[in-house]
């Protein structure tokens, strides 16, 4: 069994309502009774429920987060958006910034970026998820996709402490599909050298994977020993499906 810790994020998306606490609640339960394993786990929640959940579920095994903010800190003219203060008073610990779901919408580099400082200035940890679409991957073009989006994103001046990175191919996400191991380690290989390269760190950063993750194929990403845990989705909308994901990944 591994002694690092490893990270178990769930991101609900678009799901989810007032009774659905009852789920983390479980997976509360079950991260009590697991305290041995070294492990951290973070609900990304619709931002309509994370006050509600923090009253009701106050666990110390378990952070909330949330999936997107606006870049702007003060309160201003941005009909429908939510910013990181907001957040942050609600109780969100984390956020999720630069998911392909949200890029597909329009979500540049550059406003990613935008985004993470504001989310820093306000002391929150974000969960930067970069990844290529199929086509990319087809075209060659994974690494340098990788390289772009840690490049325009990121900066040198931010505090590393408080970013986790996600790297999510598009085309494995939500399609049952996943990276064949050996290719997802030299991603994974990659990233962390091209991270310490672009900002002249010895620091290595934290590296998620994530798209189709579930109970079945978990145990096959355990010998990925550079990865630092997973971004999950559809699975982390069921108790079961999520406490198995733990469950197997420690088998
Ligand atoms: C995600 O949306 O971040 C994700 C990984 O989704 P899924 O696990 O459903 O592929």
């Amino acid at each position: 069994m591994t002694n690092k810790l490893v990270y178990f994020i769930g991101n609900w998306k678009m799901f989810g309502d007032f009774g659905s606490y009852k789920i983390i609640n479980k997976i509360n339960q079950y991260a009590h009774r697991s305290k041995n394993l070294k492990k951290r786990i973070i609900f990304c929640i619709p931002s309509t429920l994370i006050y509600f959940f923090n009253k009701k579920i106050r666990s110390k095994f378990i952070s909330l987060g949330a999936q997107n903010c606006h870049y702007h800190s003060n309160f201003g003219p941005f009909t429908g958006s939510i910013n990181a203060p907001m957040l942050k008073k609600a109780g969100a610990k984390y956020i999720i910034l630069g998911h392909s779901e949200n890029r597909l919408e329009g979500e540049t580099n550059k406003l990613i970026k935008k985004k993470i400082i504001s989310t820093l200035n306000q002391k929150l940890n974000v969960i930067f998820c970069i990844g290529e679409t199929l086509k990319e991957k087809r075209n060659k073009k994974t690494y340098s996709v990788l390289r772009k989006q840690i490049k325009d994103s990121l900066d040198k001046k931010f505090n590393f402490n408080k970013i986790i990175l996600a790297y999510e191919p598009v085309w494995s996400i939500g399609s049952n599909k996943i990276p064949k191991i050996n290719e997802l380690k030299n991603i994974i290989t990659f990233i962390k050298m091209e991270f310490k390269k672009e900002f002249k760190t010895k620091k290595n950063p934290k590296i998620l994977y994530g798209g189709s993750v579930n109970p079945k194929n978990i145990s096959t990403f355990s010998s990925i020993s550079n990865l630092d845990g997973f971004l999950i989705g559809g699975s982390s909308q069921s108790s079961k499906k999520f406490i198995d994901i733990i469950k197997n990944y420690y088998k």
